[in-house]
């Protein structure tokens, strides 16, 4: 049963629950170290401090930023300083692309036939955060799709819809952020790169010569083999091997359960890794 979780998100981006309630969720599951980690915001850390503090659960301030490339490459920032404005200033800019992207992804569904509106999209969210899991939730609603998964699977994981890209930080820009902020970089769910092995580690080692400390080899929906191959691939680059399991609320993915991801897939118990994150923020 694993203990520890560094990669969840609340309301401040695409998530179900509030940052106390995913705290609880956390303690309820028996967590001892978590890690709150939205996408391109810190809203969500003082309150989730606080009440890790009051669960008496080891905590760590993190975020999820978005980068360009051609698939899918999320950075995970550990130990940052929710404060710090270098951090705020690459968030904010990005966010607004980000709300410029779902007026492009609204233009781009309605060439599919699928006439949702901004309205219907910011119905599903509870805050001024937007992202492909309202809209998917709002095509669920009209009933253009049967549940969240089968709207990504048509129509926001295609190639078609990746021609309405939006514009990101790259990678470099993203570890340079997130160390200026005090924290340490390391490379979420490493599968969405859709690199073979050999690719995915030379473009890991590259990342490595820019800063990054750590791969998040353990995932909630990865299986023994999977996790085995990032581990190798952290090994041969000294990287911190992290682990979570991108936990949204059953809403939302609900396959993916705090603590454990899909069917227990995920067993990640390092306590040590704290030190070794804040190490590395620190070095
Ligand atoms: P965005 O940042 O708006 O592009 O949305 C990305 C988010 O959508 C991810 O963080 C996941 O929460 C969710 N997501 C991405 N791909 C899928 C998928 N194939 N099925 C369900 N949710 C997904
Ligand atoms: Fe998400
Ligand atoms: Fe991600
Ligand atoms: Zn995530």
């Amino acid at each position: 049963m694993g203990r520890v979780d560094l990669h969840l998100h609340t309301t401040h981006s695409d998530g179900q629950h509030r940052p106390s309630e995913v705290v609880r969720l956390a303690s309820d599951a028996g967590l001892k170290l978590i890690a709150v980690t939205d996408h391109d915001t810190v809203g969500g850390i003082a309150e989730s401090a606080t009440a890790a503090a009051r669960y008496g659960i080891g905590f760590i301030p993190g975020i999820e930023i978005s980068t360009a490339h051609a698939q899918e490459q999320h950075m995970l920032g550990y130990y940052i300083d929710p404060g710090a404005p270098v951090l705020r200033e690459i968030c904010l800019h990005f966010m607004q692309l980000r709300d410029e992207r779902i007026g492009n992804t609204i233009e781009y569904l309605h060439r599919c036939g699928i006439m949702i509106t901004r309205a219907d999209v910011q119905a599903e969210a509870p805050g001024t955060y937007l992202g492909r899991p309202h809209i998917a939730a709002a095509m669920v609603r009209a009933g253009y799709a049967a549940d969240i998964n089968e709207a990504f699977k048509k129509y926001l994981a295609t190639d078609a819809y990746r021609k309405t890209p939006r514009p990101k930080p790259t990678a470099v820009e993203s570890i340079e952020a997130i160390r200026a902020a005090g924290g340490t970089a390391a490379l979420a769910h490493p599968d969405s790169l859709h690199l073979e092995a050999g690719a995915l580690s030379r473009h890991v080692g590259e990342l490595k010569s820019f800063g990054l400390a750590g791969l998040e080899c353990c995932y909630g929906t990865y299986s023994r083999a999977q996790t085995a191959l990032y581990v190798e691939i952290a090994k041969q680059h000294d990287l911190i091997v992290t682990g979570g399991s991108d936990f949204h609320g059953l809403a939302i993915k609900p396959d993916v359960m705090i603590g454990s991801g899909r069917n227990h897939l995920l067993d990640y118990n390092d306590l040590s890794v704290a030190e070794a994150l804040k190490a590395a923020a620190d070095a």
